[in-house]
């Protein structure tokens, strides 16, 4: 399929062609005529699918068609999304493809300065990103209308849910209007995001793209057998090769992301560390140091790393194995983006190797074993603790130090 096809005037086609892009992604191609069509749409997808432009095209679109008049403008389009960063990204992307179109688009987030925000909104605009909390900030403060709404977009429906903002969304959907096109994007369907989208489609159509485990097949990848104590070791051996320009270093938790990046600090090698304990302003410094290619290595836990939309990473290395076999290949998908070809390490402790092995059986792959590198585990390879292990015992410590009075068990 071409861009072509699917009908996009002129000075859309034309900020599309500017960005260097062939075809659409599925998403696109499935869509963007529902949008244009004014449907309402449930599209099951992530990030690194393309589904920005999946949205912000057909909506530019339809809002192009009526010019905006002489009068004060009304805010047209909502784009609700969990994360500044996110925000910050659907903003630009309303920008880049909205380049040659009279209309303006706005970002609210919380965090900043609420000034440069108010006068935007006073000054009138077609298209408003927002996170939920400033967005409500400024409505209460009368600054926000959303009588006229044309378009609503809730963007990573799961993953604002997991984030406590569910009472926030329902504020915001109270002011809008009946009568309104919506489009409802999430990774993953549990239960109350269903219930949300029951609440806010009508007679949606559903567009779902391929699981990501298709997309894992692109991404050459290895396996690392290695002793817990010896990965930080492992990890700055690996990065002596040079051609690992931009490498994502996957961490379970904010503490082990930490200190990873302490190690790395004393071999001197650059780099920065990005999850939830993080100040905005520190996340968004690492996160430009990283795409300016100041750090070649960014640390991060998976719920910092969903949806943080950086191309070009060259390396993605999993310096602990991720539970739930599904994130393996979320995680190695942010590498080889948009037909570009990446590369996944993982290393594997004793207690996650059967862990490895549900990865393993998920992506149907035969994944090469790294031998012979300097930190090579010497536990035979038919030692396989059962999936968990891992997590298990870090649990377990955190209830050792809290139980008091040990119970024992007698077996007789
Ligand atoms: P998204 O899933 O919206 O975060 O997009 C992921 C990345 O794919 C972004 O960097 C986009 O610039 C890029 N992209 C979006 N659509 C296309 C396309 N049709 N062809 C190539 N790259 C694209």
């Amino acid at each position: 399929m071409e861009f072509q096809q699917l009908g996009l005037i002129p000075p859309i086609a034309q900020a599309v062609a500017a960005q260097g892009y062939i075809s659409p992604t599925p998403i696109q191609a499935r869509a963007i005529p529902h949008v244009l069509a004014g449907r309402d749409l449930l599209g099951l997808a992530q990030t690194g699918t393309g589904k920005t432009a999946a949205f912000a095209l057909p909506i530019l679109q339809r809002l192009a068609h009526i010019a905006p008049g002489k009068g004060h403008r009304h805010i047209r389009c909502l784009v609700l999304t969990p994360t500044r960063e996110l925000a910050a990204q659907i903003g630009d992307s309303f920008h880049t493809y909205g380049a040659h179109l009279p209309l303006r688009t706005t970002v609210i987030f919380g965090g900043v300065g609420e000034l440069s925000q108010k006068q935007a909104l006073e000054r009138g605009i077609d298209i408003l990103v927002a996170t939920p909390g400033r967005l409500l900030d400024l409505a209460n403060q009368g600054f926000i209308n959303l009588k006229q709404l044309e378009v609503f977009v809730l963007d990573e429906a799961d993953r604002m849910l997991d984030m406590g903002f569910i009472h926030d969304v329902k504020r915001v959907i109270a002011m809008l209007p009946q009568r309104r096109q919506t489009l409802f994007f999430s990774a993953t369907m549990p239960r109350e995001a269903q219930d949300l989208a029951d609440r806010l489609l009508y007679k949606p159509e559903t567009v779902a793209v391929v699981p990501p485990s298709t997309t894992a097949e692109r991404v050459e990848q290895e396996v690392f057998f290695v002793e817990k104590s010896d990965k930080r070791a492992l990890l700055v051996d690996v990065l002596r090769d040079t051609a690992m320009k931009r490498v994502l270093v996957f961490s379970r938790t904010k503490h082990g992301a930490n200190r990873i990046v302490e190690h790395l600090d004393k071999e001197r090698i650059g780099a920065a560390a990005i999850h939830g304990n993080k100040s905005q302003s520190a996340r968004e410094r690492a996160l430009a140091d990283f795409k300016a290619g100041k750090t070649r290595v960014l640390v991060a836990t998976d719920i910092a790393a969903r949806g943080i939309d950086i191309d070009d990473v060259t390396h993605v290395i999993n310096f602990d194995v991720p539970e739930v076999p599904e994130t393996y290949v979320h995680r190695i998908g942010r590498t080889a983006r948009a037909g570009a070809s990446g590369m996944a390490m993982t290393f594997v402790e004793v207690d996650e190797r059967g862990d490895w092995r549900a990865i393993v059986k998920l992506t149907k792959q035969d994944i090469p074993v790294v031998e012979g590198h300097p930190y090579e585990s010497t536990v035979p390879m038919n030692v396989v603790p059962a999936a968990g292990t891992a997590q298990k015992k870090v649990q377990d410590r955190g209830r050792e130090h809290r139980r008091s009075n040990p119970r024992r068990h007698h077996h007789r």
